[in-house]
């Protein structure tokens, strides 16, 4: 049996230590080390990274402090529209969504494309069509909605801004209740797969049926046994540019760098360039996990078959 472990992040931003209280910093704590230990669980029963990472990912799209699934951000229009990618690094297989409703898990119904769909990337209604059709569980718009980000999308409505759901611009006073973050997982099995998984909201005020990189495979989403599998969060614009998941990948296969290295490269030079603010999980098939960010902080985790074991939110527990 080989190294198996997960890792996983629930957004990255502007996340500061004096804007939180103890109470949500330990409810995001639990709310980390639960979807990871979903994971963890699946990979221990020698279940497959795919599987670890649609397991750790539910729990968090479950859960309302995260920006994924239910709770998810509000549009320009006032509407919640997500999206989702997951890929497997063994067979390049990958399934993805955007613009999706009422979809109470959108990592669910992008491994439905995956594993039951001849297509890779669907979206809006004819993805609404595709999970009736598999039986995806819906729920009515209510479900979605929290307070909090109601009032963070109140707060820029008026304005043609958009904005990460992490960041202060103007809302520090809302800031005192924040409650954000897109989610992702990365997994490396004890077979020596690997599989990545991205779930979103998108950013507050998004228009025009806007689209960030999570569900694009190879923007925020990529995995391939050779080299890596990478969830991406952050200002999904310039991560497009940056083709940045994907990047790493390249960087691994034709410079041989490590995974840390190829990284470090794209979070800390090529993203920068491109005003890329975020950061990133990933993991290769010996189970090495990096996860860098050159945001203030970055809600992460991850478990090892070794029994190491991090849960962070902030930039200097790196
Ligand atoms: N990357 C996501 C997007 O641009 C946002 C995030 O990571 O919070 O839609």
């Amino acid at each position: 049996m080989k190294n198996f472990a997960i890792a996983i992040h629930g957004g990255a931003g502007t996340i500061l230590k004096e804007d939180m209280t103890p109470e949500l910093e330990k409810a995001y704590l639990n709310a980390l080390e639960e979807a990871m230990a979903a994971g963890f669980a699946v990979l221990k029963m020698d279940g497959t990274a795919l599987e670890a990472v649609k397991a750790a990912i539910v729990m968090m799209e479950d859960n309302l402090l995260f920006n994924a699934g239910r709770g998810s951000v509000f549009t320009k229009k006032g509407i919640q529209e997500m999206d989702a990618a997951i890929m497997n690094g063994s067979t390049l297989e990958a399934g993805a969504i955007a613009g999706v409703r009422n979809v109470r898990n959108p990592i669910e119904l992008a491994l439905e494309v995956l594993e039951n769909s001849n297509h890779v990337f669907l979206s809006g209604k004819g993805a609404i069509d595709f999970a009736m059709k598999q039986g995806v569980k819906l729920e009515p718009d209510d479900y979605f909605f929290s307070q909090f980000r109601y009032d963070q999308w109140k707060e820029i409505r008026d304005s043609d801004n958009y904005s990460l759901d992490h960041t202060h611009q103007g809302i520090q006073e809302l800031m005192k209740d924040k409650k954000f973050g897109t989610v992702g997982a990365v997994a490396c099995d004890s077979s020596g797969n690997i599989a990545a998984g991205t779930s979103t909201g998108g950013m507050t005020n998004k228009k025009f049926g806007r689209i960030g990189d999570s569900p694009v495979i190879g923007a925020g989403t990529y995995a391939n046994n050779k080299t890596c599998a990478i969830s991406c969060t952050g200002h999904g614009e310039p991560f497009i540019k940056a083709v940045a998941a994907h990047d790493v990948s390249c960087i691994m296969d034709y410079k041989n760098k490590s995974l840390h290295d190829a990284m470090h490269e794209v979070v800390h030079e090529k993203l920068i360039k491109l005003g890329g603010e975020g950061g990133m999980i990933g993991i290769d098939a010996k189970g090495n996990v990096s996860m860098q960010f050159n945001s203030v902080g970055m809600y992460r985790a991850y478990h090892k078959s070794s029994g190491e074991k991090v849960v962070g939110i902030y930039s200097k527990d790196l």
